[in-house]
């Protein structure tokens, strides 16, 4: 349960004065629909109403304060021109204008022949200085309502700016003091002020450098949020380590089997990852490991012989793919590995059904079966394992780290590995899983071939399709990834089907489509018509994202690519180069393409190193939008800025270490100000696994 005196934060924005529905609308869009999301809408801008010049020394082009006596009001002349009034300060005059003016409001705003003091960017037009539409004008008796500096905020569609000034500031109000969580210590030596301080002051800048993610305000948020991040994360992992692990150790006999019918040699780095994992499983403490390795580099085989070890050591093994797919994939890869050390497998996904799963079960309960794929079919309640020892997850970022802890949940002190084609970089690998041990594959298979990338406008659609008739003729497989519209998901589907249906006119009979809506077996039809005929092209949204093998495909044209992330682009790229044949990714992009888009696609054409990409992408767009939106799986940080604060990442990440060896169960004053912590950035399932929670 969320401590009561959060419950005003997390209020819903509509209890706020002069939020109703159409405000509130806007600001869901803009930045959440409670008052904690207002909180956390920070300032992007400040302004500084303290120039307060005569207009004779005046510096046009600068905000300034300036106290006005109303001389004239002039009507515009035609519906176009502005309204104005004519001022002078004393000694020189000026004009305001407005354009669309209510005039007969402006006249009782500015009276003729009173002061006012008179805030707003001051220019200079036909020689004469001028000030259009000022932010404030009132009676000088009235000069401490003007503020001397004032936040300037993101806004959207719908919402001005004094609108969300004075949401924010009411939203502020509601905040109230909580108990400090951070160290004294800290405090002091960082001069942060306390939450509540610190949330007053990220709203109050006076200067530019109170933006900055430097200022000590802002540091104090983002250090909280990052705290918030590896505590969970930390918490996690002790309940993980809590339930001992059991030292699995095999005697290398079915390892070596599958090896021996594996028609390659294992890469140096496939040899040394294995080594860690099974020097992980070996010992008594759980392993919870990332295996990353870039598209191709060969991570399945070393979850296999991992797997294997496990076997080996008289236990079972899970590997979970993300799509039924990549399940059906990694089986068929597995499958005569498997059957080649004698160790019998079985398939389970949403789609088994009925005999065949019923006895899969069986067998898994019996013991029998010593390894299954699958996907989160193999979450459900009725699964049971005679003695489940280690668990392999192909994450690609759509399994959370509860889901994680889910299929380990179905063994005893169960060994878990994660694998990862996303080539995170290590601060972000920190963020999503806390202190995680990471085995690398950094080279790929001998053998691979180059990926020709080049980038060309739509607008030449027609000699693409030209020269993708030369590749067929010479034997070529083909994919054609069409535009990712994350906002309709039927607009996609409209566009894939659209090209399948001019690409098929071209090349009658030769084309397949694949999408997200499609049914399993549907899906499973296509593919299978691209992997082994009669299908030379494959239409497809970004389903085949995931490891899909067709080592025939060395062609990929990819629609709209500057709507894609890097990384994905680079994983979908990663499905071609895989046979020895020579490849070409074609990357189209829709014209006009932004600076940031184009210098984007460039790094795709130069590079194939999936590290290197990803943290040129990290540059460019920063973190929260490096892998995408929902499907990335990465925390997103509110108030936290990964790249310009990531000192303070790695902070928190042993400040959280320290707390959880401390006092694990977040126990006394210090601990329930954590778990307040952990409600206000909503990482409060982590509260779950503590013992008193
Ligand atoms: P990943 O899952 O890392 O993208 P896979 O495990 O699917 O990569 O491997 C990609 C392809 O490379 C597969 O066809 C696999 O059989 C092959 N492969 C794996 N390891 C090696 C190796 N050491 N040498 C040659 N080919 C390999
Ligand atoms: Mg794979």
């Amino acid at each position: 349960m969320r401590p009561d005196v959060l419950n005003p934060l997390f209020a819903d924005i509509s209890s706020l004065p002069g939020v109703g529905p159409r405000v509130k609308k806007a600001f869901e869009r803009l930045a959440g629909g409670r008052v904690i999301d207002l909180c956390w809408h920070l300032p992007s801008g400040v302004v500084d109403r303290r120039y307060r010049p005569k207009l004779e020394e005046a510096e046009p082009g600068r905000v300034a304060t300036l106290k006005l006596k109303v001389m004239a009001h002039q009507r515009p002349a035609s519906p176009r021109a502005p309204w104005k009034v004519l001022c002078t300060d004393g000694q020189q005059d000026m004009d305001l204008t407005f354009f669309r003016a209510n005039g007969r409001w402006l006249e009782k705003q500015l009276p003729l022949g009173e002061w006012r003091l008179v805030s707003g960017r001051l220019e200079i037009f036909n020689g004469r200085f001028q000030m259009s539409h000022p932010e404030h004008m009132v009676p000088p008796d009235e000069a401490e309502s003007l503020p001397q500096t004032e936040a300037l905020y993101p806004l959207t569609a719908g919402l001005g700016q004094k609108v969300v000034q004075k949401a924010v500031g009411a939203a502020l109000e509601r905040a109230p003091a909580l108990p400090e969580w951070q160290d004294q210590h800290l405090l002091k030596s960082r001069r942060w002020p306390s939450w509540h301080q610190a949330l007053l002051e990220v709203h109050q800048p006076q200067k530019e450098a109170d933006l900055a993610p430097s200022a000590a305000a802002r540091q104090r948020l983002a250090y909280d949020e990052l705290l918030a991040n590896q505590l969970a994360l930390s918490l996690i992992r002790l309940n993980q380590k809590r339930a001992a692990g059991r030292p699995l150790r095999g005697d290398g006999r079915l390892v070596e089997a599958a090896l021996a019918a594996l028609p390659f040699p294992l890469t140096p780095s496939q040899q040394s990852a294995l080594a860690e994992i099974q020097a992980d499983m070996a010992s008594s403490d759980r392993m919870l490991r990332l295996l990353q390795g870039d598209v191709g580099s060969g991570k399945t085989v070393v979850a296999l012989l991992a797997m294997l070890t496990a076997v080996e050591a008289g236990q079972q093994a899970a590997l979970m793919a993300p799509t039924e797919i990549l399940a059906r994939q990694h089986f068929k890869t597995i499958l005569p590995l498997a059957q080649a050390a004698g160790v019998e497998i079985e398939l389970l996904t949403g789609r088994d059904k009925g005999r065949g799963r019923r006895a899969a079960l069986e067998r898994l309960g019996d013991g029998s079966a010593a390894l299954v794929v699958g996907t989160h079919a193999l979450f459900q309640n009725d699964v049971v394992f005679r003695d489940l020892g280690m668990a392999v997850i192909d994450e690609q970022h759509r399994f959370g780290v509860h889901q994680r802890l889910q299929l380990a949940q179905k063994g005893k002190g169960v060994d878990v590995l994660v694998m990862t084609a996303t080539p995170i970089p290590r601060t972000l690998v920190l963020t999503a899983y806390g202190d995680m041990e990471v085995s690398r594959l950094t080279e790929k298979p001998a053998g691979r071939q180059p990926v020709d990338t080049r980038t060309l406008p739509l607008e030449r659609l027609g000699e693409v399709v030209i020269a993708l008739g030369r590749a067929l003729e010479r034997g070529s497989k083909i994919y054609w990834v069409c535009p990712l519209v994350e906002e309709s998901e039927a607009m996609d589907l409209a566009d894939a089907e659209a090209r399948f249906a001019a690409l098929n006119q071209h090349f009658p009979g030769r084309v397949a489509l694949v999408h997200g809506r499609m049914k399993g077996p549907e899906k499973d039809a296509a593919m299978q018509a691209f992997a082994e005929g009669p299908a030379d092209i494959l239409v497809a949204t970004t389903v085949i994202e995931v490891g899909v093998d067709v080592p025939a495909a060395t062609v990929m044209v990819i629609e709209q690519a500057e709507r894609f992330g890097l990384a994905q682009l680079h994983q979908l790229r990663g499905r071609i180069g895989r046979g020895s044949g020579r490849s070409t990714c074609l990357l189209l992009y829709q014209t006009p393409l932004g600076k940031t888009a184009h210098e984007r696609l460039k790094i795709l054409r130069e590079s194939e190193d999936g590290f290197r990409i990803a943290e040129e992408d990290l540059r460019l767009r920063g973190a929260g939008e490096l892998l995408g939106t929902a499907q990335s799986g990465l925390p997103k940080f509110r108030l936290a800025d990964i790249e310009a604060q990531g000192d303070l990442l790695a902070m928190a990440r042993d400040h959280a270490n320290v707390i959880i060896e401390r006092n694990p169960e977040l126990a006394g004053a210090e601990g329930s100000a954590l778990r307040i912590l952990l409600y206000l950035y909503e990482r409060d399932t982590a509260v779950r696994y503590l013992r008193s929670g």
